[in-house]
């Protein structure tokens, strides 16, 4: 079979690779992205459509260790496991618990705020060059707290938010009504006044896609099966195809494992599932999104629907969805909104989550031809266009803009476990 060469292999069509293959391709370079499904039809479809750059906090805090035996074995908790995963989840799990503890939680919510800082004008400046401006919204973003003990206790979430440079402001029951007339009553919520949203990320990572088409960019629709260096460059083996490229980046979301595994690198990534549902409407039930944050969701306007995104299953690639976390889902909207007729559609997607909450950024440990790209967990679609900067400095053989060690694929390596950690 005759060997294809290109300057750049992109592997996944979400929105990380994506906004990695547009900014490459916008700068003359040579760009192919691979993927065997429609660019954008993967996590990056079905999320709740918040540029999150409030979401400092990882998943794994002391508070959530604390409580993690609870949350995982209560079927309806918003943070679940399905059990058949137990086993194969262990180790996963056993490194969450270690980034759980107060230095590591600390540290961890430091590095993501230093990704988070810049997200905001950078997806501004990319939904810009790709024509989605339309599709950006600047309301603000809001949790709810529906008890006076949740809302006390939020109080701590605010300090650490604000520490870590993040604009939130305690609202009470009258102004929460007076910006959302159609919630019920609360006891009170944060308001991230500077927050935007998408009102359909499925749109505008499809408008990405276009635009990295129209940069040059070529998508080939095939699923990577093997990587291989060479003097030539990297080898690539997808179902029928035989390419060469000087560099790779592996930005195949929840699936990056192996694909790391291939070019040399042990990578601890897992998924959280998440799921929505959704209502078709004509007009908004709200002006922006709100998330009662005990329920672990989102409820979201988006052109045309709400949808309700969120929870977290730790339950693998493989199983179907759980038709118990839909209801749950379900029954949770409705919990808000009684009126709610069945809803009209519902969805799961794979997060692709790191124990730490970090994402991969960097070149693999054994060469820079070969980068990662992937592990955003909760905050993929927010920190995009921020990963595709720090990826096009590496490719172009310029200093990121920020220091990649908290980020780099040897972290979870024996010796970083073991105390040289590389933060
Ligand atoms: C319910 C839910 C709500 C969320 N809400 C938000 C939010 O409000 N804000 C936010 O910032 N983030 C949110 N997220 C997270 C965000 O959606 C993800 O972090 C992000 O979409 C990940 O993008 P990705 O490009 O890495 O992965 P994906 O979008 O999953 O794309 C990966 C692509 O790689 C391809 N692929 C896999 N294996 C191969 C292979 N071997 N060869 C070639 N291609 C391959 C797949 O086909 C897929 O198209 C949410 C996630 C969920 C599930």
């Amino acid at each position: 079979m005759r060997v294809r060469t290109v300057e750049i292999a992109v592997i996944g069509a979400g929105v990380i690779g994506l906004a990695i293959a547009h900014r490459l391709a916008r700068a003359g370079h040579e760009v192919a992205v691979i993927d065997p499904a429609p660019p954008g039809s993967g996590a990056s479809y079905g999320n709740a459509g918040t540029i999150a750059d409030y979401a400092v906090l990882p998943v794994g805090t002391p508070d959530v260790l604390r409580r993690l035996p609870n949350l995982l074995f209560d079927r309806n908790s918003p943070l679940a496991i399905r059990q058949a995963a137990l086993p194969t989840l262990a180790p996963w799990l056993l490194r969450f618990a270690r980034q759980s503890l107060p230095g590591a939680a600390r540290r961890n919510a430091q590095a993501i705020a230093a990704l988070l800082a810049d997200a905001t004008p950078a997806w501004k400046t990319l939904a810009t060059e790709i024509g989605g401006t339309d599709l950006l919204r600047h309301e603000g973003c809001l949790y709810l707290y529906e008890t006076p003990a949740a809302l006390a206790a939020a109080k701590a979430d605010r300090e650490t938010r604000r520490r870590l440079g993040i604009s939130v402001e305690l609202i009470d029951a009258a102004t929460v009504a007076r910006m959302e007339p159609n919630l019920p009553p609360a006891a009170g919520g944060a308001f991230f006044p500077k927050a935007i949203f998408m009102t359909d990320p499925g749109r505008m990572v499809a408008r990405l896609a276009r635009a990295a088409q129209r940069a040059g960019a070529v998508h080939l629709p095939a699923t990577v099966t093997a990587l291989q260096r060479t003097v030539k460059g990297v080898q690539i083996a997808a179902n029928g195809l035989n390419l060469r490229a000087r560099h790779v980046v592996i930005a195949a979301g929840a699936h990056s494992r192996p694909l790391a595994r291939m070019a040399g690198d042990r990578v601890p990534l897992d998924t959280e599932r998440g799921y929505h549902v959704e209502w078709d409407m004509e007009a908004p039930l709200l002006t922006r999104p709100a998330s009662p944050t005990a329920r672990g969701f989102y409820l979201c306007p988006m052109t045309g629907r709400l949808r309700v995104a969120g929870t977290v299953e730790l339950g693998g690639l493989t199983a179907p969805p759980s038709p118990h976390r839909l209801v749950r889902l379900e029954e949770g909207a409705r919990a808000i909104f009684p009126d709610l007729p069945p809803p009209d559609r519902s969805w799961m997607g794979f997060r692709p989550s790191m124990p730490d909450s970090l994402p991969v950024i960097g070149p693999s440990v054994a060469g820079g031809d070969i980068l990662h790209a992937y592990g955003h967990g909760h905050i993929g679609l927010t920190l995009a266009p921020r990963t595709a900067r720090l990826i096009a400095a590496l490719i172009e053989g310029r200093e990121p803009d920020l220091p990649l060690g908290p980020y780099l694929p040897g972290r979870f390596s024996r010796q970083v476990e073991r105390g040289s950690s590389a933060r």
